[in-house]
């Protein structure tokens, strides 16, 4: 697939293989961009703000209900993309691509909502004989830098609302994972979005990332990944705004009194969801002793019953780590954790990029896959005896994106919510819950600002006042 600059579809000398992760095939090349390119991508999203801070709200909302009904007609195409390039089995996939058509439909009904309000002028001395208001008015260029784990929905996240809010926008998606994006942005241009408004440049993070970054024309970066990547931004950012959506280590209780069938099956899916790639994937599962063997027993059946392998066959219930490399790190660390007196309870074995659903249990403090995010297929088990104990363990880490319990019990469900520092808690529900117009975000290495439509444009639009001096009011 090529890059789209400046309103044209380019190609480059230099080509980047995009590969399935499972089998290693080739599905496509996208051009190595370079940083003449980035500036190239910078220059023609300044030309196209200014046609995009032009358009009608109407205009901008009828281009994103546009692109949502393509998208929607092309469901089966989209998923079969996000399944061959990312990690996602064709079912997870399918789950993706509508819920980018659910994306785009609210950028598009957000976009009528963007308001202002008037002001009391009066209010203090010195303001009498004044009238006016604020308006939102769009920021400017957005930089929208995404991860691979969510190869389309995560990009429409930044699209959506950029083009709701009038900006105009330059998209780097993750070199693993780039061809769902750029379909997306085809969906934008065939729905006939002005073709300056949007640009999407394709190559390395390490080699193009310093040079969008740190070019003074975008007022706001807006960044999904790692924590790594996420500091370097800020540091050469410069004077922008800067949205930070990282990863996770997400914790949950079950309390005595869980429904166990429902919670084992729910954290289940929750961790091992997208291979467990995925910024609120369940990782560290804190269970009351009363109920710790029976949750036990029913997390390691369930676990053991899932099929992994292709992912494009309709019965696969998880596929591969995004690649090889991946994998190995996730086993080492499994391995880490093992010397250190973990015991596995299923899973551990690999097999290329492919890891298995992985249950631990006695997991020390000291051990990465309980400190660290660990991004792929593995979760602990802990026993805990009473609600402040869960609280200092499930908080006991550098992150806070989404944190989930299980309980009958309404105080205790307001004690552990209350207490739990994140963005966002589930209650009888795994940390995987996301509604896309929601705010979403989180606390500490979590991330800065909060994404979901709405909150998205008040980060992609900034207030502007008009002030009128009636000297005869
Ligand atoms: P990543 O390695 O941080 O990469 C994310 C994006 O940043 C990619 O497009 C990457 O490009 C680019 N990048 C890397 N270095 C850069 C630099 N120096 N300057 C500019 N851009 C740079 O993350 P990932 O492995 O794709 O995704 C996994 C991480 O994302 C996890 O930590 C996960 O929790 C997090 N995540 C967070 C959320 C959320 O909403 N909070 C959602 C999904 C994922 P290349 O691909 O070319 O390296």
């Amino acid at each position: 697939m090529k890059m789209l600059l400046a309103g044209e579809w380019v190609d480059r000398a230099k080509a980047i293989e995009v590969r399935d992760p499972f089998d290693n095939s080739l599905i496509d090349t996208v051009p190595r961009a370079d940083a003449a390119d980035a500036d190239k991508a910078m220059a023609a999203a300044a030309e196209g703000f200014e046609t995009a801070r032009r358009m009608t709200v109407y205009d901008r909302a009828q281009v994103l209900f546009r692109t949502a009904r393509i998208v929607e007609g092309r469901l089966e195409d989209f998923a079969t993309t996000i399944a061959r390039e990312g990690s996602k089995t064709i079912r997870e996939a399918r789950k993706e691509a509508r819920r980018c058509v659910n994306t785009l439909t609210a950028s598009a009904e957000e976009a009528k909502r963007i308001q202002g309000e008037t002001i009391p002028f009066s209010s203090f001395p010195g303001g009498e004989k004044r009238r006016g208001y604020y308006e939102r008015v769009p920021i400017g260029i957005v930089l929208a830098i995404t991860p691979f784990n969510d190869p389309l929905n995560l990009v429409a996240h930044k699209l959506g609302p950029a083009v709701a809010a009038g900006n105009s926008v330059v998209l780097k998606p993750a070199t693993v994972t780039p061809l769902s994006g750029i379909k997306l942005v085809e969906a934008f241009m065939e729905a006939g979005l002005p073709p300056l408004i949007m640009q999407v440049i394709t190559g390395y993070g390490a080699e193009i990332g310093d040079a969008l970054v740190a070019d003074p024309r975008p007022r706001m970066i807006s960044f999904t990944g790692g924590v790594e990547a996420g500091l370097r931004i800020t540091k050469l950012a410069g004077l922008k705004k800067i949205g930070m959506e990282l990863g996770s280590n997400s914790p949950v209780i079950v309390w005595r009194d869980a429904d166990i069938e429902w919670a084992a099956e729910t954290c289940v899916s929750g961790a091992f969801w997208a291979a467990g790639q995925n910024c609120i994937g369940v990782q560290r599962i804190y269970v009351h002793r009363d109920v710790y063997e029976p949750f036990r027993k029913r997390f390691v059946e369930i676990t053991r019953g899932y099929k992994i392998g292709d992912k494009l066959k309709e019965e696969t219930d998880m596929g591969p780590m995004i690649t090889e490399g991946e994998a190995r790190r996730l086993e080492g660390w499994v391995r880490e954790a093992e010397k250190a007196g973990a015991r596995v309870l299923a899973g551990r074995r690999r097999e290329g990029a492919l890891l298995e659903p992985t249950v631990l249990e006695n997991v020390p403090k000291t051990a990465k896959v309980h400190a660290e995010e660990v991004f792929g297929p593995t979760v602990n088990l802990y026993q805990v005896d009473d609600a402040d104990q869960a609280l200092a363990e499930a908080n006991g880490i550098a992150y806070g994106l989404h944190a989930a319990l299980f309980t009958r019990d309404v105080d205790m469900a307001f004690k552990l919510a209350y207490g739990l520092d994140c963005g966002g808690v589930m209650i009888n529900d795994s940390t995987d819950y996301r509604l896309d117009s929601m705010p979403f975000g989180g606390v500490k290495n979590s991330g800065l600002g909060r994404e979901g439509i709405k909150f998205s444009l008040q980060e992609m639009t900034e207030p502007k006042v008009i002030c009128w001096y009636l000297p005869k009011s």
